[in-house]
């Protein structure tokens, strides 16, 4: 009798826990259940569909193929456990409280059915659970997590690509019984039809384990030396991109980090970089510890905050038009490529949550729904993290300047000439303050949406009437 191997969050042949157990124990049948009620951002539904082609021409360079069926999970794979006659499930565990619950259901429902059901670590450098403080309560700050995770050695050394696969792809062949409830990827109707927002997205990016295996090879030799110090301009391509592979699985963070550290052991690069892959486990670390991150505010104190509502403010930030250039290059970039610099992030959710006093939760969803990388741990915990509301924030009175942030991160001013070309001929630092110069006649750009020192003082003074509560 065949293994289930479910696809989820890791849509990869090397280094799958759950796809190694599963060909251990005989023949295999790939599966992957999209359910259109657990809501996928546009971008993210745009790289699935190129994920989900690029693993099963992957599976059929070994004489298998992915399986899709659309629908509820559980009821999804009971029916194909029961059409296949399988002897069980395997998976790799997701961190996330719904997600979390829906697996625990579908477990006992399996092992209820006299059916294995088998979840597996296959996403995250060490399990959330393993890394905890003496008393063994959760870490609440990054720094002394981050040691103690480090105390634990390196994470398991990457599995290989499964040596048995092709046996178990072809000792399986889906019989027609169990055609029935399958589905082509076009029924899952993940791309864009009209208006067709995506030609930003193919011209950036290219889903898929083996695409994702390249690039961090090119930026391991390329990108990596010279990482710590050039990873906060934005206008350098210094980072690696690797955020939408991790999202879906095309690699593992397990894979990623002894790629790093076998090249550049202990040194400030390699450390650098480490640390930022670290985060990621920090943030999924701190969503399974506290299951409502992504919609309520980890400091409860904020619950009480006067968040305005400003619909012309929120729709020119979302659009790329308040009149601040870096935050306007930002969130066009976000737009086209479905990706946006980790410092510009930083600034664009400062300037939404403090200088627009916006609820961060609103900045978080606009994200979700156009970053291709959009991860449901790192992008609630980095919201929080900036809104000064999460674990180890920045505090909420550190307010960045957008001015002071583009000429400090982007001095040459070459970010915002890509991103917002219309203004692209103002000289030097003239670019970051476009409402200073004199701009020539016709130029459609937009005066600031809010004054900076006014929208400063007026979230201090939104934080201090919190102050008896903090
Ligand atoms: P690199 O600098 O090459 O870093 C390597 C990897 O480390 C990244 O791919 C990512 O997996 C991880 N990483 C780096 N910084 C962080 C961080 N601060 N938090 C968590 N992981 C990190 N990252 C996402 O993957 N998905 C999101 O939805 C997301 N939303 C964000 C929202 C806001 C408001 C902010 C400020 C940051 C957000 N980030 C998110 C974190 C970070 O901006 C991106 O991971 C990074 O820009 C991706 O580019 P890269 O792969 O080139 O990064």
């Amino acid at each position: 009798a065949p293994t289930i191997m479910w696809f989820r969050d890791d849509l990869r042949l090397a280094d799958n826990p759950a796809l190694s157990a599963a060909v251990a124990a005989g023949p295999v049948v790939c599966v992957y259940i999209h359910d259109p009620a657990l809501k996928l951002g546009g971008a993210e539904k745009w790289w699935l569909h190129g994920a989900l082609e690029a693993l099963d021409a992957d599976l059929r360079a070994h004489g298998g193929q992915l399986c899709l069926m659309t629908g509820a999970e559980q009821d999804s794979l009971v029916w194909l456990a029961r059409a296949l006659g399988a002897r069980g499930v395997e998976w790799n565990r997701r961190y996330a409280g719904p997600a979390r619950t829906r697996d625990a259901a579908i477990k006992a429902t399996l092992r209820a059915g006299g059916l294995a059901a088998q979840s597996h670590p296959g996403n995250m450098l060490h399990e959330p659970w393993q890394v905890r403080t003496k008393q063994g309560s959760p870490f609440r700050v990054f720094t002394p997590w981050w040691r103690a995770l480090q105390a634990m050695g390196p994470p398991l050394p990457p599995l290989p690509v499964p040596h048995g696969l092709a046996t178990a792809l072809a000792a399986a062949p889906v019989q027609a019984a169990a055609t029935e409830r399958l589905v082509p990827l076009a029924a899952l109707s993940l791309r864009p039809a009209t208006p067709d927002w995506a030609a930003g997205l193919r011209a950036t990016w290219q889903p898929g384990e083996a695409a994702a295996r390249k690039r961090l090879d090119t930026f391991v030799a390329e990108r990596l030396p010279g990482y710590a110090t050039a990873r906060d301009l934005p206008a350098q391509p210094a980072t690696s991109g690797l955020s939408p592979c991790l999202r879906f699985g095309h690699l593992s963070s397990r894979q990623v980090w002894h790629a790093v550290d076998a090249h550049g052991a202990g040194d400030r690069d390699a450390a650098s970089f480490l640390s930022e892959l670290g985060w990621r486990d920090f943030a999924h670390s701190t969503l399974f510890d506290f299951p409502d991150m992504a919609t309520r505010s980890l400091r409860p104190e904020f619950d009480a905050m006067p968040w305005r509502t400003d619909p012309a403010g929120l729709r020119a930030w979302q659009r790329g038009r308040t009149g601040y250039p870096i935050i306007d290059a930002g969130m066009r970039e976000l737009w086209h490529t479905g990706c946006m610099h980790n410092r510009v992030r930083m600034i664009v959710a400062s300037f939404l949550t403090k200088h627009l006093l916006l609820d961060w939760r609103v900045g978080e969803q606009w994200f979700a729904d156009t970053l291709v990388d959009a991860d449901v741990a790192s992008n609630p915990f980095n919201w929080q993290w900036v809104a000064g509301c999460g674990l180890d924030a920045a505090p909420y009175f550190r307010i960045f300047n957008p001015v002071l942030q583009g000429e400090k991160f982007d001095p040459e001013g070459a970010y915002v000439r890509h991103w917002v070309p219309e203004i692209a001929r103002l000289p030097g630092r003239a670019i970051h303050t476009p409402w200073k110069a004199d701009l020539p006649a016709g130029t459609r750009y937009p005066t600031p949406v809010v004054d900076l020192a006014g929208g400063r003082t007026r979230a201090l003074a939104a934080w201090k009437a919190l102050q008896p509560r903090l």
